[in-house]
């Protein structure tokens, strides 16, 4: 049996056939070109079919289709209830997909709740039945299993940590509060902090690292420059990674999951910059320290694909419900 995910992105739509071992086999990549709801409906279906078309699968071997919005959804009624800089609103997906492909279950989810589902399924060990994870992006994305399922609220709006105020009275939020994580912890965010370092240490080794040019700091440079002994850049990286931690320890002290993964560019980062400072930040902060067992704080492993995975996958999730 097969699986379809469709992750629906801002600028693209991505569809990919999933085996059993969760693993994609096919993909099919589209601009995304929204005239009217009805359209991108009609959209979606022929992705699906063209998926199984040109794979020489019958419609039978497809075990669910799945798909994954930036929004909230509601899937036990198939609907979107609405999306992030796409003009979708109460939106009812699952009918319109049946009336191109009746009969095959469709599920939706939330794109970062599906990136979750996807890392949960590749995670080395099969036993674990909670993972948060936190992708550090243009802000910062979080998706939360527990129990092996999707933690979506009565609103399909749970799991939205980037927005959980850290510093009172802070950085303006574009979702209307102020000093939420995501302004002090997200990739962009640890851009603003070296731009703002630069500017204060005009002789600062990342003004060379950028060659001068401002646009092109990014989650790296501040990294780069304090391997080369930059003393300035090793103050905005200790600053970042207390703002990352404090987050990070905020989540565990309420779920203390089996696993916390971060994703996106800044995760890449070498081991002994990143993930093993954080895990010690985060151990000496959280409230159980002294227990027997901790959160294992890792890379996440599949980049990209983790949204098409999980879409796919939430139909397996919901199998059993
Ligand atoms: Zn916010």
């Amino acid at each position: 049996m097969y699986y379809i995910g469709i992750d629906i992105g801002g600028t693209n739509l991505k569809a990919g056939l999933v085996d059993e071992n969760y693993c994609i086999t096919a993909t099919r990549k589209q601009p995304l070109q929204f005239t009217s709801m009805e359209q991108m409906g009609e959209t979606l279906a022929k992705m699906a079919i063209d998926l199984v078309e040109e794979n020489n699968i019958t419609r039978d071997q497809v075990a669910s289709v799945g798909m994954g919005f930036p929004g909230p959804v509601n899937d036990k009624q198939g609907v979107v209830i609405k999306t992030v800089n796409i003009p979708i609103r109460f939106m009812p997906v699952a009918e319109m997909f049946h009336r191109f492909w009746d009969g095959v279950p469709v599920h939706l989810g939330n794109d970062a709740d599906c990136a979750a589902l996807g890392e949960f399924y590749h995670y080395e060990d099969k036993n674990i039945e909670s993972l948060i994870l936190v992708t550090l992006g243009t802000g910062i994305g979080t998706g939360i299993i527990l129990n092996g399922r999707i933690h979506t609220g009565i609103n399909g709006c749970a799991g939205e940590g980037g927005h959980i105020v850290l510093v009172h009275n802070g950085e303006q939020c574009t979702c209307g509060r102020k000093g939420c994580w995501e302004r002090y912890a997200s990739a962009n965010a640890l851009i603003r902090q070296t731009i703002a370092v630069m500017d204060q240490n005009k002789d600062s080794i990342i003004w060379g690292i950028v060659g001068g040019d401002l646009s092109r700091v990014d989650g790296r440079t501040a990294f780069e420059a304090m391997h080369q002994g930059d003393a300035p850049a090793r103050a905005v990286i200790d600053q970042y990674l207390r703002y990352l931690g404090d987050g990070l320890s905020n989540f565990i002290n309420i779920f203390q999951p089996e696993v916390i993964a971060l994703g996106g560019g800044v995760s890449q980062a070498r081991d002994e910059d990143l993930l093993l400072p954080l895990q010690s930040i985060v151990l000496e902060d959280c409230f159980g320290r002294e227990a027997d067992r901790h959160t294992r704080l890792v890379k996440a492993k599949l980049g990209n694909d983790a949204g098409i995975i999980g879409a796919a996958l939430l139909g397996l999730q919901a199998r059993d419900r």
